[in-house]
């Protein structure tokens, strides 16, 4: 044992040993039985008050093995969990916290993309201290359900871009990227690029500052955003350092709109009065065609841009290979959407063998399943997106775990190795999840509980 925990008066640090039925990350179980040997840098009693995960500034991972293998050691504190896998804490790299207020919704997916819509744009918080309760409630259910970062879209009330979403996000212990949501497409565009920028420009330094909790910009869809005002978007995040992410490939009207400038998503542009003859689609393209300067464009930032579902691929897997494009799939979401009746089976393993990091999310909980998205134990929990894959599609639970914690750590632009269980290495947090036969990481994708936090690192706290 070469690497000893900091001690410093301000960061006392403890000797915490934990002994599990096993430990995984994406490369599998680890040990089984095991036990891991943490220097945990942070005050004893410290708590988030959101969910009561125990916070520490750093976490060593000194040691990990079967119990008899461990260096001799004195711990601090034991943890138990002989019925529990160890395993990584999650990344949900595409979520809406600001809908949290909402809840889980029916829908009946023939009515089609725009009336839902149209139900989302009634329903959104417009007074500050609404957004920012919405989205502190749902940082509330990403913890809840073993979230360590995540990408949340903040949306825009009215058409006016907030930064309280942003804010919100930063007083809690996640860490990842707060994307600002905007609109802008005929007779919008221009009115929304002035908007945005003034906002950029007047907020230039805040921005900037290094946080656990980046700001971002996401142009909101192909559908809804000028290719003029995604190409403006990417020179600007070049300019300020800023990560994106945009919705792509979302929905069948979405595809026909960007293909022949027709369909629902046309006759709600007209219906809003933004409309006009010269928005720039119609061109028989796919929607990742129709983005394709916009890609490239996007590829020099870090980390390049990260596209929701991509439900419709269309054989466009290289050119999202090619630009590093990284793609947060939600599976549930494309699920109570029927992606899969309009396009077929969901393409992520089509993209993955491609060479695109495909991440998982969750979208907003409104098209969450009511059993564990309401009540007080409400999770938002992307260990729930594996175990729907795992279940549906027999996918290996290594790369489950890899979509859920370190290819989403590299779409967001965090260390990816924070998500592994290498010894030696500073680690985002553990998570327990329960397990009940021989095989600890399929039992653990088999049952429902909910993942416990042991840990979760908080540089703040
Ligand atoms: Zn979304």
């Amino acid at each position: 044992m070469n690497d000893s925990p900091p001690n410093t008066p301000e960061t006392p640090s403890r000797l915490v040993r934990i002994n599990a039925r096993a430990v995984a990350d994406e490369r599998g179980v680890l040990a089984s039985p095991a036990s891991l040997l943490l220097g945990v840098s942070s005050a004893p009693q410290t708590a988030d008050p959101l969910a009561g995960v125990p916070l520490a500034r750093e976490i060593h991972l000194l040691a990990i093995g079967s119990p008899d293998q461990l260096p001799e050691h004195t711990p601090d504190q034991v943890i138990n969990r002989p019925t529990s896998v160890i395993i990584p804490p999650l990344v949900n790299a595409h979520a809406h916290l600001d809908l949290t207020h909402m809840g889980p919704r029916p829908h009946d997916p023939s009515d089609g993309f725009v009336a839902w819509v149209d139900q989302i744009r009634a329903q959104r918080c417009t007074h500050d201290a609404h957004i920012r309760a919405s989205v502190l409630d749902g940082a509330r259910m990403l913890l809840m359900g073993g979230t360590a970062a995540v990408g949340d879209i903040a949306g825009a009330p009215a058409g006016v871009p907030s930064l309280v979403p942003w804010r919100a996000l930063q007083d809690t212990p996640l860490s990842g990227v707060s994307y600002l949501e905007f609109f802008g497409i005929g007779a919008s565009e221009t009115p929304a690029r002035d908007r945005l920028d003034a906002l950029l420009t007047k907020h230039a330094p805040e921005l900037a500052r290094s946080s656990s909790v980046r700001f971002g910009l996401q142009p909101h869809a192909p559908n809804t955003v000028a290719i003029a005002l995604y190409l403006w978007a990417a020179q600007r995040a070049r300019e300020l350092g800023l990560p994106l992410s945009t919705h792509l490939s979302e929905t069948p009207e979405e595809i026909q709109f960007i293909a022949s400038g027709t369909g629902p998503q046309r006759e709600l542009l007209e219906r809003l009065g933004v409309w006009t003859d010269d928005i720039d689609v119609g061109h028989a393209k796919h929607p990742i065609e129709h983005l394709r300067p916009f890609l490239q464009d996007a590829a020099a930032l870090d980390p390049p841009l990260l596209a929701a579902h991509v439900n419709a691929l269309g054989g466009h897997a290289p050119a999202l290979a090619r630009t590093s494009t990284s793609v947060a799939y939600c599976p549930r979401a494309s699920a109570y959407f029927a992606a899969e009746r309009h396009f077929g089976p969901h393409p992520y393993r089509e993209l993955l063998d491609a060479g695109v990091n495909v991440c998982l999310g969750t979208d907003s909980i409104v098209n969450l399943p009511p059993e564990t998205c309401a009540g007080p134990a409400a999770r938002i929990c992307i260990l729930d997106e594996m175990r729907f894959l795992h279940q549906r599609d027999a996918t290996p639970p290594e790369l489950l775990l890899a979509m859920g914690t370190t290819h989403g750590a590299r779409a967001l632009g965090l260390e990816p190795g924070a998500y592994r269980l290498d010894p030696g290495a500073r680690i985002a947090g553990l998570l327990a999840v329960e397990c009940s036969d021989e095989h600890p990481l399929d039992a653990a994708l088999r049952n429902d509980t909910p993942p416990e936090f042991l840990l979760l690192r908080n540089p703040a706290c």
